[in-house]
């Protein structure tokens, strides 16, 4: 199977969760080997994804403070570079991530490919919510900023994504995002038990310089970068932990309400300015 992003050939790497993951030989992305079309998005983020647990969230509602000070957080560290206009945020769940950014000055839309979460962000943060997935978006819509938050390595066609993005915005725009390193100490200690190894929900583990590097070739350049630091509700914990544990007795003493600091030393953010 060929390198999604650079469409070179690619080597068997090894199996996670009974999916062949492959290396690209000449940029060296790391994917799933599955033929991911645009059903594979409705199928993976349906409302189990949000709400059951597993691999996903068990209540990804009850994360709304903490997503919407996310997109502040962005808004504030970004600022320096582009500081308020039209913002497309990708993935955007509920939107409580780009409620953080309007809180912040920024106007936009958020675009979801799970009709229940897209509907919540309309209904009760009155936000332009858009249902699909980039890769199929169709729009008139120019942008200054698109934020992809814990998005890319969803994407069924990354090559596509990113190029919709590179047209959708304005000149001088920019791309934030954020994602998995998996060229990170924790992701080389972990191997491939890395907990991010989770396919089919996540088709890509890309590295730092790896994205830099591929981005670069399709008329982008980095400006700013870096780690970001987050924190995760205790339920997502015991969900997470569940997925990998079973039910040990011992993830009832995470308490449900308080939020814990993630180790975000295997995650990163950079921000990407097209290029005129
Ligand atoms: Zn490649």
């Amino acid at each position: 199977m060929n390198c999604p992003l650079c469409r070179s050939g690619s080597q068997f790497a090894f199996a996670a969760k009974g999916f062949p993951l492959h290396d690209c030989e000449v940029c060296g992305h790391r994917f799933a080997a599955i033929d991911a079309g645009a059903g594979h998005v409705s199928g993976t983020y349906d409302d189990q994804y949000f709400f059951g647990g597993g691999a996903g969230y068990s209540d990804y509602c009850s994360e709304s403070e903490m997503l919407r000070s996310r997109g502040r957080m962005y808004a504030k560290k970004i600022a320096p570079f582009i500081a308020s206009g039209r913002i497309l945020d990708v993935g955007a769940a509920a939107g409580f991530v780009l409620k953080g950014f309007a809180d912040e000055g920024w106007k936009g839309v958020g675009i979801e490919p799970n009709a229940t979460m897209a509907a919540m962000g309309r209904d009760s943060l009155s936000l332009d919510m858009r249902v699909g997935s980039l890769e199929s978006l169709a729009t008139n819509d120019r942008f200054d900023l698109i934020s992809m938050i814990q998005v890319a390595a969803h994407f069924y066609d990354p090559e596509r994504a990113f190029a919709i993005a590179h047209d959708l915005l304005n000149e001088g725009g920019c791309l934030l995002i954020e994602t998995w390193d998996r060229s990170s100490k924790l992701a080389r200690i972990f191997g491939r038990n890395w907990h991010e190894y989770s396919p089919p929900s996540v088709l890509h583990w890309y590295s730092k310089g790896g994205l830099k590097n591929y981005l670069e070739t399709v008329g982008f350049d980095q400006i700013a970068g870096g780690r970001p630091s987050k924190k995760i509700s205790g339920g997502h914990v015991r969900s997470l932990l569940r997925y990998r544990l079973g039910d040990a007795t011992i993830l009832k003493l995470i308490p449900e309400k308080v939020n814990f600091p993630y180790p975000s030393e295997d995650l990163f953010w950079a921000l990407f300015r097209k290029r005129s």
